[in-house]
């Protein structure tokens, strides 16, 4: 039985990937990297990466493959041996296809993808609520929502969680990374979590840490 230790997540936006990771992070001892976050920093920081992004992200489209597969790339080179989790890559066959392809030349692979299938209209709900914290990403579920109770920094709501912004990302979504999800399924990789309704977090957190050791024993 082999170690958990090369981590994806998949799931529609505001879809509970980045709580979840943060469980998965803690519980696995595991590197995160949220391709979104990143980017976001760059484009604050007028990096010329950030100058190459800004223009898809503030209109809530996908940047270019070769983009985000460059910074991951570079990003798990110099992850060398330690585990690692990728929350919001990959988002598109090709990027996955481009992933896999890295790995196998470094003699590694994805070892499980975490999928979080949670309905369109539940989704909706929670952006309409969304606060992001500017400094650490801290999100929570309250619209009045001002300091960070991790890290006291400014929350915000994000220029992306609109619901107009949503159906372009929602139908991206359904186009592009479910694709991703059914790809790594045919491999045999997926662990889901269907979520139909509000639920508490802990509590998504205790079935998924519960499907994970199920799949490791299987496999
Ligand atoms: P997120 O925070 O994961 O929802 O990402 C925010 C934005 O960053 C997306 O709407 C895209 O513009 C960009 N982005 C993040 N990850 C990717 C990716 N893997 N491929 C393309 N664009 C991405």
């Amino acid at each position: 039985m082999k170690a958990l230790r090369h981590f994806i997540l998949v799931g529609a936006p505001a879809s509970g990937k980045g709580t979840q990771g943060r469980f998965l992070s803690e519980t696995f001892g595991l590197n995160p990297l949220s391709t979104g976050s990143l980017l976001r920093r760059e484009v604050e920081k007028c990096s010329e990466l950030g100058h190459q992004v800004n223009y898809y992200m503030s209109n809530a489209m996908l940047v270019p493959d070769q983009l985000v597969n460059d910074v991951v790339r570079g990003w798990l080179a110099d992850m060398g041996d330690r585990p690692w989790l990728l929350d919001g890559y990959p988002r598109t066959v090709a990027q996955a296809e481009n992933l896999d392809h890295f790995l196998n030349s470094r003699g590694d692979s994805v070892d499980v993808v975490v999928w979080m299938d949670v309905s369109r209209e539940l989704i909706e709900q929670r952006i309409c609520r969304r606060r992001e914290c500017s400094t650490c990403g801290h999100i929570v579920q309250d619209a009045n929502a001002r300091v960070c109770s991790e890290c006291g920094g400014e929350m915000v709501t994000r220029k992306d969680d609109n619901l107009e912004a949503f159906a372009r990302r929602w139908a991206d979504f359904e186009a592009m990374t479910l694709p991703v999800a059914r790809y790594y399924e045919a491999r045999g990789k997926v662990v889901k979590m269907t979520i139909n309704s509000e639920r508490d977090a802990a509590d998504v957190s205790r079935e998924l840490a519960q499907k994970l050791e199920d799949f490791r024993r299987s496999h």
